[in-house]
């Protein structure tokens, strides 16, 4: 079957303990966390059993090593992260403001997270994946689109799969390419992870309707569309859409659901698991993950996804 890789920052994030505007004044924080989104999916879809593995970089520091730490322990393949020895592990700044919406400071650009390139342990993961998870942070980083390029070619041709969380991020810098790239992604894809906003970007037309159609009209063959605080759907060609409602849970910090969601997603869909359990699991994934604070402090292993579901009600609808 061969592992689940994604390629992508490995960050620290660090984030403040109350709501507020921005930080143009000293505020307490706390972490730093493990994170970056490619690191948080890679972690939620090693701890529920699914073979995986990241390509990315860290600084030779205890921000690197508390990552890669991390992923090893939940049980990812950390070989090919290479470790800097010049530039310092990616960091990210957040504060979530009144109105439930976030401030990000990225430190990504200037640190290792933006500048590993193809090495013998990337080719060697690479020739025995079985599945490529993109994600559209990465896309700002040109080392990683490099690798990412390289990588589609490899494990499609391979007879792999693709899938696509087109998750550009506002605080980011995107080259001219990106556009293409991120076309010829949601093209590719064999499952597609968007959220509202993304699904209408990723389509290219406004309205969800509109948008779900047109994406299906392409040959994608199934949409995971994750939608907060009202759970998710999946939209495949020729069957009703299957909704799975969200757990009900208090939100204490909502960043990496939607990484939590796409790993578990994944891993359930490769391990065999039907639409309707990957969904359930995912959707439990998500929900475990923003009772918490840290961006992968909820991710769950199968066991504790199973104990979730089974204490946790249903927000509806
Ligand atoms: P993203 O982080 O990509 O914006 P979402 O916020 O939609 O993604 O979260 C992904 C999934 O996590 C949702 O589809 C849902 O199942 C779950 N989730 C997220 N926020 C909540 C919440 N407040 N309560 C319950 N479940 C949630």
């Amino acid at each position: 079957l061969g592992p689940t890789i994604t390629v992508g920052e490995i960050l620290v994030e660090i984030m403040a303990t109350s709501v507020g505007e921005g930080f143009r004044q000293p505020i307490d924080l706390v972490g730093p966390f493990a994170s970056g989104a490619p690191a948080i999916f890679t972690d939620q879809c090693a701890r529920i059993g699914g073979s995986a593995a990241i390509v990315g970089a860290v600084g030779a520091d205890d921000f690197g090593r508390l990552n890669v730490d991390r992923l090893a322990r939940d049980g990812a393949d950390v070989s090919a992260i290479a470790v800097d020895p010049t530039y310092p592990t990616g960091s990210a700044f957040v504060r979530y403001r009144a109105d439930g919406t976030r401030d990000f400071v990225y430190n990504i650009a200037t640190s290792a997270a933006a500048r590993f390139g193809w090495s013998e342990a990337v080719e060697t993961l690479v020739a025995k994946a079985g599945h490529l998870h993109v994600m559209g942070s990465a896309l700002s980083m040109p080392s990683a689109v490099a690798v990412i390029d390289r990588a589609v070619r490899i494990v499609k041709e391979r007879g792999g799969s693709l899938s696509f969380d087109p998750n550009l991020r506002k605080e980011l810098k995107y080259d001219d390419d990106t556009e293409r790239r991120f076309s010829e992604l949601v093209a590719m894809a064999d499952l597609l992870l968007p959220s509202g906003e993304e699904l209408e970007r990723a389509a290219g037309v406004a309205g969800r309707e509109a948008a779900i159609d047109r994406l299906l009209s392409m040959g994608i063959p199934e949409i995971a569309l994750k939608e907060g605080a009202r759970g998710a759907s999946v939209f495949t060609p020729g069957a009703e859409p299957l909704h799975v409602a969200a757990f009900a849970v208090p939100e204490v910090d909502p960043t990496g659901a939607g990484d939590c969601f796409g790993g578990a997603y994944v891993a359930c869909r490769r391990l065999g698991s039907s639409i309707e359990e990957a969904l359930t699991y995912a959707c439990a994934a998500g929900a475990r993950n923003v009772t918490v604070r840290g961006p992968m402090e909820g991710a769950g292993t199968r066991a504790e996804l199973d104990a979730f579901i089974a204490a946790t009600g249903r927000a509806g609808p």
